[in-house]
């Protein structure tokens, strides 16, 4: 059977397993509905939009967050038990695991500061590689074999073609790529060895906060173009520094792929009922497909807020590509997953909502950790 031949009958057999409810799917790998899921970074921006999501589909959840990023305030849920701790805790993950029995676990915890990881690259293969191999190996030990990960583009390095696809070269170009792309490695490998499936899910450019406004991100440093965008809007900073307008690309800034963090989190959602349905592994890309530049995102942002940017254009960013877009058909193949959000004025007007909200896009403090 041919590589395409095989994508269509997987394509197939997803859409019939689709049509059941999640409580049938999930009976394949002996997961209920009720069976616990572990999400590891579940404080964070994209794990809390996953989690909340997660939880409203009725799915017991306890996160597992050493809050030195996260925010407990982004846990909303009161069904969600939060657990402060590290990953890398084998202690803490076995009395979890036997407390729990997780059927499946979710692991966003990791940094992601690209400057930082080539400034500090141990930090980088300590906290993203290292860690996730003592979870693994109390998953072996406890017999949970599904496995989704946060992924990156940032594996591809300078592409060798737009858009990308997953068979793409995989050439990092930084620490934090060559961080996650091991684990990615690694995964497989325990996938020969003793049967752990799972889903490398690679995001594009998270953006956007969840439409009611409650939760969105919140870093800090904050290095990200939109929330800057947003902080020279409100005058938290004096004005936005535009890194580069020499880029071989239209307009001369980078363009990315803006992707809604709501859509990357229904994504987890159905790579966990693929896995749980007994799918095999699968490495996805989670974009839209539309190239946004830097300068479309300032325009889409006076827009939104009718507010005008200041801007400074400033020299390029050491490591940044010209132009980052996903082919993401195969999400769609494989999980029935596409992004209901193209539109970048999509992801700019909830970043907005939350950035003039009342927390003024950020969390409270936190009360416990870090
Ligand atoms: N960018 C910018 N000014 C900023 C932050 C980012 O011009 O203050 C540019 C950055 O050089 C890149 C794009 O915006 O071309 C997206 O950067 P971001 O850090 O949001 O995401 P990345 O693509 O690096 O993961």
């Amino acid at each position: 059977m041919g590589f395409s031949e095989d994508l269509n009958r997987r394509a197939t057999m997803i859409d019939s397993i689709r049509r059941f409810p999640v409580s049938f799917r999930l009976k394949a790998s002996n997961m209920t509905a009720n069976t616990p899921i572990l999400v590891t970074g579940g404080a964070g921006y994209i794990g809390s939009h996953t989690v909340r999501l997660l939880a409203a589909q009725g799915r017991k959840i306890v996160v597992l967050d050493n809050l030195v990023f996260g925010h407990e305030g982004a846990i909303i849920d009161p069904g969600v038990e939060l657990v402060v701790g590290d990953v890398g805790d084998q202690e803490l993950v076995r009395s979890l695991f036997r407390k729990h029995s997780f059927g499946a676990v979710i692991h966003f915890a990791a940094y992601a500061y690209v400057g930082e990881s080539v400034t500090d690259p141990l930090k980088y293969y300590q906290n993203n590689t290292a860690e996730p191999i003592k979870l693994l190996q109390v998953m072996q030990e406890s017999g949970c074999k599904v496995f989704v990960f946060s992924s990156t583009c940032a594996t591809y390095g300078v592409p060798d073609r737009l858009p990308i696809t997953e068979s793409s070269t995989q050439n990092p170009i930084n620490p934090y790529g060559r961080s996650k792309l091991m684990v990615e490695w690694i995964l497989k490998d325990c996938g020969e060895a003793w049967g752990l499936r799972s889903a490398c899910l690679r995001y594009f450019n998270a953006s956007g906060c969840s439409p009611d406004g409650k939760i969105g991100e919140d870093h800090d440093p904050e290095t990200h173009l939109i929330p800057r965008v947003m902080m020279a809007v409100t005058g938290e900073i004096e004005f936005l520094e535009v890194f580069g307008t020499d880029y071989n690309t239209p307009d001369g800034t980078c363009i990315r792929d803006y992707i809604h963090v709501e859509d990357l989190a229904d994504a987890h959602a159905r790579a966990l009922d693929h896995l749980a349905a007994g799918g095999e592994s699968v490495r996805c890309n989670l974009g839209t497909g539309v190239g946004v530049s830097v300068k479309q995102i300032i325009s889409a942002v006076e827009e939104v807020t009718g507010k005008k940017v200041p801007v400074k254009f400033a020299p390029r960013r050491p490591g940044d590509p010209d132009s980052l877009v996903a082919d993401p058909s195969l999400a769609k193949q494989l999980l029935g997953w596409e992004a209901r959000r193209k539109d970048v004025r999509d992801m700019v007007r909830p970043a907005w909502l939350w950035t003039s909200g009342p927390n003024h896009g950020r969390f409270p403090k936190n009360q416990c950790g870090a």
